[in-house]
């Protein structure tokens, strides 16, 4: 049996862990808080007392953290990922970070022989929990048709979309389409409801046109309700759109929209909603018109 080390239980984390326990892998976990270790012990994994026996022995590690810091401070280091995997393992960073750490991770792993993906995820904790998350995977070939039976547990659209790091420039492309949508939808609301028409039954219409979306599909019914349990937090989301822009920057392109979404997100974290869904963006859009 494949046996799993997987780092960082948190909202997708721990129903990630969960599917591969279901898909047949043995799977043993590991978070600094108390309740995502709780729920893979309840899903049929194991878990473990440090990083270092997390990883020890085991085919693959997944880490799901919330941003790069946490991710180098869990894969380098003595007590390491790196430091206490066998030879050839594959390590597999799930969480949104910037494209110049997945590649230092890959440098780093290369010389100690070990091999390395960067996989970030798009489709949230409903993707999570049901199995079907988009997963853009960006290292080699050959590693990824190894790892490939794993995504298979965790998601239904599993790409490879290029060399180290390309998995996280594919994701901040997503996370810059998702935060203007938001934006879009969040503007929609506020000009239907401010002229007296049911934003609701608007929404619906659009739902079923060109301007058809996920977002639309998922969100819209809770954003007219202001209903903004995370989901997926604007904190999040603020750090993702930090990583829209140097990567903007290091390409060498502009991006106008992306440097607005980035501030309407920071102006919703100013306004004390960071721990909120990012569909929260609303009351942002809705306090420039005084609602
Ligand atoms: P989360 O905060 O719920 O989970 C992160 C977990 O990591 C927490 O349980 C935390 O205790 C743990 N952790 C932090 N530092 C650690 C360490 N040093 N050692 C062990 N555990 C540690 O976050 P999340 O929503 O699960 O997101 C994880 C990643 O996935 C982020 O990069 C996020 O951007 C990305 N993501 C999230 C969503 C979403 O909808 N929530 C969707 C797609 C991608």
């Amino acid at each position: 049996m494949t046996t799993v080390g997987f780092v960082g239980l948190g909202i997708m984390g721990a129903p990630m862990a969960g599917n591969l326990v279901r898909a047949g892998y043995r799977v043993r976990g590991f978070d600094l808080a108390e309740k995502g270790p709780r729920s893979l012990l309840e899903a049929g994994g194991e878990t473990a007392a440090s990083i270092a026996e997390t990883v020890n022995g085991v085919d693959a590690v997944i880490t799901m953290l919330p941003d790069w810091p946490q991710v180098e401070a869990v894969t380098f280091g003595p007590e390491g990922v790196l430091e206490n995997v066998k030879p050839r393992v594959l390590v597999i960073d799930m969480s949104t970070i910037r494209p110049q750490t997945s590649r230092r991770i890959a440098e780093a792993g290369h010389t100690r022989g070990v091999r390395v993906l960067d996989a970030p995820v798009s489709g949230g904790e409903k993707g999570a929990v049901d199995g079907v998350l988009s997963i853009m995977v960006g290292g080699d070939a050959d590693d990824f048709e190894s790892a490939k039976p794993l995504f298979d547990a965790l998601g239904k659209t599993v790409v490879h979309v290029g060399p180290h790091g390309a998995g996280q420039t594919v994701k901040a492309a997503n996370q810059l389409v998702v935060g203007g949508t938001y934006a879009l939808v969040a503007e929609a609301i506020v000009l239907l409801e401010a002229s007296g028409v049911d934003a609701g039954t608007g929404l619906d219409v659009l739902a079923g046109g060109l301007a058809a979306s996920r977002i639309l599909d998922l969100k819209r019914k809770t954003m007219v309700a202001r209903e903004f349990a995370p989901g997926f937090r604007i904190d999040l989301h603020h750090k993702d759109m930090g990583i829209v822009l140097s990567a903007a920057r290091e390409a060498e392109v502009a991006l106008p929209t992306a440097a607005l979404v980035a501030q309407l997100i920071s102006a919703a974290r100013q306004q004390g909603y960071g721990s909120l869904d990012h569909s929260a963006l609303l009351k942002v859009i809705e306090s420039f018109s005084g609602r």
